[in-house]
């Protein structure tokens, strides 16, 4: 596998590779891999010729409070890890690599960032389609690979894909999981023994919430309060961020639930700020 950190060479590899006519398959990420990663890896491996990871710890998605600085990393296992699941190309650059200093162009798709994590992180979103666009202009893929666990990052880059015409097909990839049920995440390390043992209930509540409404219950905020109190007994410790039932494609609040709906909450369990989200299909 080769590890690049230069833009410029990582582009004219991929330029080299597509006029061999091969495919090209791209997973982003920010690295401190888990069982997530290397099953998006996996996926991307299956679909094309040519397999670019890339890690990046991109600072313009991350508000001035956040964990831009201590964000968890280890390079070496994160390069074993690429390779073992058949990445051709690892690109690690370092941030002023990526941003010239008077870098002054952003892509928005401000809609469908204005509800869940784009009411608490507003310029979350900008950074994440700038620097995927970015990201795809230097590989050019073919196919490019994000989780269903940022259900809306994956919503944004769809409708930006189509809405700027590029010629890349975005797959979604169904949430990893822990035995218990908790999604993996790479923040899940900031959490203590006991943070980590009650940390479950953000799912095993999410489907009591699915059967509920499976069950009849067509009335939002009705919905969302029950999943509030439920919360508030099965993870005491957790302050919930939001709690929100949104169409799945344009990420807008429901009031009536009429058609499936996406159940999705973000909730900081010690210094953890954990996401999960369910398609209730109705
Ligand atoms: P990150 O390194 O957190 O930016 O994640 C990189 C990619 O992996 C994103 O597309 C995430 O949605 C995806 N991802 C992270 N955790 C999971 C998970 N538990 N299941 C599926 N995809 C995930």
């Amino acid at each position: 596998m080769k590890i690049l950190t230069d833009p410029i060479e990582l582009q004219s590899q991929c330029m080299a590779w597509r006029n061999q006519g091969l495919t090209v398959g791209l997973v982003p990420t920010m690295g401190y891999f888990h069982n997530g990663h290397t099953s998006l890896i996996d996926m991307a491996r299956a679909q094309c010729d040519k397999l670019v990871v890339t890690l990046f710890v991109n600072p313009t998605q991350f508000g001035e409070n956040e964990d831009l600085g201590n964000y968890p990393h280890d390079f070496d296992g994160d390069c074993t890890k690429a390779e073992t699941h058949g990445a051709d190309l690892l690109f690690a650059p370092a941030p002023d690599a990526m941003y010239a200093p008077d870098h002054a162009t952003w892509v928005t798709v401000p809609t469908l960032g204005k509800h869940l994590c784009g009411a608490s992180r507003p310029i979350h979103f900008q950074g994440v389609c700038t620097v995927v666009t970015k990201l795809f202009n230097l590989v050019q893929p073919t196919k490019a690979v994000f989780g269903q666990k940022d259900w809306q990052q994956l919503a944004i880059l769809k409708r930006m894909v189509r809405d700027l015409n590029m010629p890349i097909e975005i797959i979604g990839h169904p949430i990893v999981r822990e035995a218990d049920g908790l999604a993996l995440s790479s923040r899940n390390a900031y959490m203590t023994d006991e943070e980590r043992a009650a940390a479950p209930a953000i799912r095993q509540d999410l489907l009591k919430l699915a059967d509920k409404v499976k069950n009849g219950e067509r009335d939002s905020a009705a919905a969302k309060q029950w999943l509030e109190k439920e919360y508030s007994s099965t993870l005491p410790m957790g302050i919930v961020d939001y709690i929100e039932l949104v169409t799945p494609d344009s990420i807008e609040p429901v009031s009536t639930i009429s058609s499936s709906v996406l159940a999705a909450v973000a909730i900081h369990v010690g210094k953890a700020r954990l996401l999960d989200n369910i398609l209730i299909e109705v």
